[in-house]
C-alpha cells in the first residue's frame, strides 16, 4: 500500500527485544503452578483457534478436564505424561452435575495437580465457566481464565455470517434457548429481546426453536426474518440450513439440524451468499 511505512520484521523484532518482547519462542509464558486450575476455552472446534495460552497449558499441564464440546482431536496436543478426564455425558450415563465436576477440580488442584479445565468455545460465554471459578474461588483455589473463540461470533463466522454489520446491525443479542432446568428461558425478556437487535444469536437453542420463534413473533419480530442454523461451526462436517422464523419450527422437526447448532435470527445471514468461504477444498486440513 502506498503511504504506509513499512519495516523489515527483523528491525522490528531487535526493537522489540530491546524493550524486552521478541519472537514467541523466545517469550516468558505464564508459569502454570502445581496446584492451580486454569480455565481455558478451546473454541468452537477447530483445532487452529486455539490460543496461544491454551496451547501453553496444554503443554505444561497434568490433567486435563475436558467437556463434550471439546474436539478430541484437539487433546493429542496434550503433553505426553498429562492425563485426559472426560466431564461430559457418556453412553446414555447423566453427565456429572456441575457440582460434581467442581468438587473434582478442587480435589485434582489440592492434590497439587495443575489442572487445566477445558471447555467448548470461551468458558464465561454459555460455558458454566462463572459458577465454576466461583466454587473454585470460594475453596481458595487459585485459577486463571483463558477466554476462548466462542462459536456464536468465531463458528458463524466460518459459516460467512459475521455477527456485526454496519449495513444490518449494530447490535447483537447473545442468548440461550435453554435454562438449567431445560426449557425455554422463562426469566429473559423475550418482548424487549424481540426487538431490540437486529441481529440474535442462539445457543442451545434448537431444541426449543419452534417455540422460540413464537415467542419473538408473538413479541413483534417479522415472521420472514431469516434463520440459519449453523451446525458443527468450524469443522469439516459443518453444515448451514436457512429458513425463516415462521418455518423454523417446522423446519428443525421435519430436517433434525445437527447438533451443536447456533440459531441466527436476523440479516447477518444474508452475506453468506457472498462470505460463504468454508468449501471443500478448505475442510481437508483439519487444523482451521
Ligand atoms: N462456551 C461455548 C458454549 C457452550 S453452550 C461457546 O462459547 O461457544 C453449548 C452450545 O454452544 C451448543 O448448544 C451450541 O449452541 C453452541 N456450540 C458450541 N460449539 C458449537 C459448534 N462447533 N457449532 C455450533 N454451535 C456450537
Amino acid at each position: 500500500m502506498t503511504g504506509t511505512p513499512t519495516k523489515s520484521v527483523k528491525d522490528w523484532q531487535a526493537e522489540k527485544a530491546a524493550n524486552g518482547f521478541a519472537r514467541l519462542d523466545a517469550e516468558a509464558f505464564p508459569i502454570f503452578e502445581e496446584g492451580w486450575v486454569w480455565l481455558v476455552g478451546a473454541g468452537p472446534g477447530a483445532p487452529g483457534l486455539m490460543s496461544l495460552l491454551a496451547y501453553h497449558a496444554m503443554q505444561h499441564c497434568d490433567v486435563v478436564v475436558y467437556d463434550a464440546l471439546v474436539n478430541p482431536d484437539i487433546l493429542g496436543w496434550v503433553r505426553v505424561g498429562a492425563e485426559l478426564e472426560y466431564a461430559g455425558k457418556r453412553g446414555g450415563k447423566p453427565s456429572p452435575t456441575q457440582k460434581d465436576i467442581s468438587i473434582r477440580l478442587i480435589e485434582l488442584a489440592k492434590s497439587g495437580k495443575r489442572v487445566l479445565r477445558l471447555k467448548g468455545g470461551d468458558p464465561f460465554m454459555f460455558g458454566r465457566g462463572g459458577e465454576e471459578s466461583q466454587t473454585l474461588a470460594k475453596a481458595g483455589v487459585p485459577f486463571r481464565i483463558v477466554p476462548g473463540i466462542t462459536s456464536g461470533v468465531g463458528g458463524l463466522a466460518y459459516a460467512g455470517i459475521p455477527a456485526t454489520h454496519r449495513d444490518t446491525n449494530h447490535a447483537v443479542i447473545f442468548l440461550t434457548g435453554h435454562d438449567a432446568s431445560g426449557n425455554m428461558p422463562a426469566n429473559v425478556n423475550w418482548q424487549a429481546i424481540a426487538t431490540a437487535a437486529p441481529v440474535l444469536v442462539m445457543y442451545m437453542a434448537v431444541k426449543h426453536l419452534g417455540e422460540i420463534a413464537a415467542t419473538l413473533m408473538a413479541a413483534g419480530r417479522t415472521a420472514d426474518d431469516p434463520v440459519a442454523i449453523v451446525s458443527n461451526a468450524s469443522l469439516p462436517q459443518q453444515q448451514v440450513a436457512m429458513t425463516n422464523l415462521k418455518e423454523a419450527g417446522q423446519f428443525v422437526l421435519a430436517n433434525s439440524p445437527p447438533t451443536p447448532a447456533i440459531v441466527v435470527v436476523g440479516h447477518a445471514s444474508d452475506w453468506r451468499s457472498l462470505l460463504d468461504w468454508y468449501g471443500p477444498a478448505l475442510r481437508e486440513n483439519k487444523i482451521g
